[in-house]
């Protein structure tokens, strides 16, 4: 099954004259209520763009942080309406003080073609994410306050909806939570519901790799904690060819094989995942790859020396993949016709520990094959690095992305499914 089947993209739907509740993420890091970085509002543009070029009238919305109370000032969306209006001078943004209500319902059904609509953020509201706000003296006072709340969230869904006559979904860092605005209001607008540019890019490149990836097909996982990845790792070896692993995660498995690691980052707890991927990955097809040397020092410090090793020396702990393991997995992802990279190679924020992920970086931008980057620390990395438009596509959602990956039903983009 094409990962596709089934959701309308925005140019099949229906919008002259049309209000339509955009869903996207402009959930963008914040500093005193200056934007510290727009690449979230400049992603959403085309689809509210092409809205607007095609006759709606779009009536966007977002979450921002993680508010306890309605309202608080410092989650206000107010600062993104501002940027909109720089990055989009030709059309008016009109900022709505709430995102529901008979005062925003008006705002709506007054807007002009070329106008359109930023509401205040989702989550002033606890319904949004059903997730009952306040301390409780009790499992039973938790559990009826969840069950109350499941009933206003059908309301505050039902009020979003009356905003707008169709429903476009651009939010994919979101999809793998069942959100009022990501899931429960859907339905109300039956089959003109549909995904904007950036989710459709998304689940295209994410879905194919792993509904149909051209092979070889390897996976590069890295990050700090193999308990957070066992599974997309168990359903990544079923799939690929290869799989490349860096980052503290290494640690645990090389520890796991029983390899001295010396004072590495290690999760003791894990060693039973540990040594079951490394079972799973020995009774399938997929080649597990680990680091074969390593940048290590006996400090996480800019003074302390560094050195690459082979086998660690005492109180010696791996902050990087060596020149040989850099060499090694770069060589198998420019041979490879699909990669998916997730996760750091090494301590990246460190200059010193950052050459194992810009050489991974600098592989998939040699790379032939189609190359996706999970979202998270590596998305960052790969921006940074400056080398985010010489691969296939880096996805905007970390755990949206790697739930994907791992096969799991992300809320959000099955609510688009018609028929589904
Ligand atoms: P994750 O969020 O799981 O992708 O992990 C990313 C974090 O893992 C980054 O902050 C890295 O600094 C950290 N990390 C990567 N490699 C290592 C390592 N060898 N030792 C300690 N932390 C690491």
């Amino acid at each position: 099954m094409a990962y596709l089947d089934g959701i309308k993209r925005v140019e099949d739907l229906d919008l002259d004259g049309k209000r339509v509740f955009v869903r996207v993420d402009f959930n963008v890091p914040l500093d005193n209520g200056v934007i510290t970085d727009d690449f979230r509002i400049r992603q959403a543009i085309p689809t509210i763009q092409y809205i607007i070029r095609n006759g709606g009238l779009p009536v966007v919305a977002s979450h921002l942080g993680r508010p306890k109370a309605n309202p608080s000032p410092e989650f206000s969306l107010k600062p993104v309406a501002e940027r909109l209006s720089e990055l989009l001078p030709e059309r008016e943004v009109i900022f709505a003080e709430d995102c529901i209500g008979d005062g925003v319902v008006e705002q709506s059904k007054r807007l002009e073609p070329g106008q359109f609509l930023l509401l205040e953020n989702l989550r002033f509201y606890e319904e949004e994410e059903g997730k009952p706000r306040g301390k409780f003296n009790s499992d039973e006072e938790k559990a009826a306050a969840k069950k109350a709340l499941k009933e206003s969230q059908k309301k505050f869904a039902e009020s979003l909806a009356a905003l707008a006559d169709v429903y476009v979904n651009d939010a994919f860092g979101t999809c793998h939570r069942a959100h009022a605005s990501m899931a429960t209001m859907v339905p109300f607008f039956g089959e003109n519901k549909g995904c904007g540019y950036l989710l459709e890019k998304e689940i295209k490149f994410l879905g194919n790799i792993v509904y149909d990836p051209e092979h070889p097909f390897v996976a590069v996982m890295g990050g700090a904690k193999v308990s957070d990845k066992i599974g997309v790792i168990e359903s990544l070896i079923e799939k690929c060819d290869q799989i490349c692993i860096g980052g503290a995660m290494a640690y645990t498995l090389l520890s796991a094989k029983g390899v001295d690691v010396a004072s590495s980052r290690v999760e003791k707890e894990a060693m039973d995942i540990a040594k079951s991927i490394l079972d799973k990955a020995a009774n399938s097809k997929c080649e597990l790859l680990l680091p074969v040397d390593h940048v290590v020092s006996t400090a996480l410090d800019d003074t302390t020396p560094c050195e690459t090793v082979e086998a660690f020396g005492a109180g010696q702990m791996g902050l990087d993949v060596g020149p040989k393991t850099r060499e090694l997995y770069g060589n198998v992802i420019r041979k490879a016709k699909s990669v998916f990279w997730n996760g750091p190679m090494g301590v990246f924020e460190n200059p010193r520990y950052a050459d194992g992920t810009i050489a991974i970086a600098k592989a998939m931008t040699e790379c032939a094959g189609t190359t996706v980057v999970g979202g998270g620390d590596s998305a960052a990395a790969i921006r940074q690095f400056g080398m985010d438009d010489k691969v296939t596509h880096v996805s905007t959602g970390g755990g949206a992305s790697l739930e994907l990956v791992e096969g799991k039903a992300l809320p959000g983009v099955e609510a688009l499914r018609i028929n589904g």
